[in-house]
């Protein structure tokens, strides 16, 4: 179900790079979502043997190449027994899950069965093994536990609302309850606004003005024009490891008013209002056909990572199908273009220092 005339209608909107940028990357992984997995062994491989000989001097050894294929069933099943183990003996956290799949799909998730999920559940809870004797055969383990942790760690944990202390998902999708949109998996088709290159990211057709949601709490580390993704908002994790992108946002009136730079920002915040600006050098112009969100996720080992050939973007169509279930709910300011959330939350600020720690 494709909707036709998509193509050059939300587009990769990265901070201007080179046009072989994508190639590159094209050429790390293989051109086909099939067939590509020997290549990401491989890169497994690598990854997962320097993590284990380098791991205490850390040089310059991080993950240079990540696929997200976990899919929406896996991330829900995953996700209920960590919540249903939380606070018993044996407390299982959801992303090891997803790796020890990983290891054994090698990250190709259409071989998933719901099984395999409850027998690695059940040997841990039954504390047949640990998790290290589980996991100590399995060579790529260490690899999809730091690439799928690199997504996944700040969405879930503790976290308070309405004065209580509560336990789960504290990342919210990425548009406002009770606002219509639609999408489809669309990270990765060609696009050719300005160069040829590949979508590295999310589209959520919806309506100019539909509020837009911080995911995850972080720092706004990019706010304004872009030639590519119109007005524009970068929000970095807490722990250096995730930039969300969220562009083509409203002509004249873009973001919550007063967002700045450096603000800090709360998951379930309302940060902008979606349009469909972009695709000009000029400000403020709607160049783009169709209105709609693009949401990106890039992933950041390490900060050389963070700008240019090495850029690390992972497909978010399954997590924000998961995502789905917490919508943050949001209510209009009157007289103003502004809405708020409605549902305050609050969440301990990690520690930036460890985003340096490897685990
Ligand atoms: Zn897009």
């Amino acid at each position: 179900m494709k909707p036709r005339g998509k193509e050059g209608a939300g587009q990769t909107e990265e901070n201007g790079k080179g046009s072989d940028f994508d190639q590159s990357k094209d050429n790390r992984k293989g051109s086909g979502s099939d067939g590509t997995e020997e290549e990401e062994n491989s890169a497994g491989v690598n990854q997962a043997e320097n993590t284990r000989e380098e791991s205490e001097e850390t040089k310059k050894d991080y993950i240079k190449w990540v696929e997200f294929h976990v899919t929406c069933e896996a991330m829900k099943k995953a996700y209920q027994y960590d919540l249903d183990t939380y606070g018993k003996d044996q407390h299982l956290n959801w992303v090891e899950l997803l790796a020890i799949l990983g290891a054994k799909y090698g990250g190709d998730f259409s071989r998933y069965k719901e099984e395999d999920l409850d027998d690695v559940a059940e040997v841990l809870m039954k504390g047949e093994k640990t998790l290290k004797e589980l996991t100590a055969g399995m060579e790529y383990y260490p690899y999809y536990r730091e690439a799928y942790g690199a997504v996944l760690n700040g969405m879930v944990g503790a976290y308070e609302a309405a004065g209580r202390k509560v336990y789960g998902l504290k990342a919210f999708h990425p548009i406002a309850k009770g606002f219509p949109y639609r999408d489809y998996d669309d990270f990765g088709v060609s696009r050719t606004y300005g160069y040829r290159r590949n979508h590295l990211g999310h589209d959520m057709m919806g309506q100019v003005g539909t509020p837009i949601i911080a995911v995850e709490s972080g720092y706004v580390e990019a706010l304004g024009w872009n030639q590519y993704g119109g007005w524009r908002i970068g929000i970095r994790s807490f722990d250096g490891k995730r930039y969300y992108y969220y562009a083509h946002l409203r002509q004249n009136y873009p973001y919550q008013e007063k967002l700045k730079e450096g603000d800090t920002v709360t998951a379930g915040d309302v940060i902008g209002y979606m349009g469909h600006t972009g695709y000009s050098t000029t400000e403020n112009v709607n160049n783009i056909d169709t209105v709609h969100l693009h949401f990106g996720l890039q992933l950041i080992f390490d900060e050389s990572q963070k700008e240019g050939n090495n850029e690390i973007w992972v497909d978010c169509y399954n997590l924000t199908r998961f995502l789905y279930k917490n919508r943050s709910e949001v209510h209009k300011v009157e007289g103003t273009k502004e809405w708020k959330r409605t549902f305050q939350m609050k969440e301990k600020q990690k520690n930036t220092s460890e985003k340096h720690k490897k685990h």
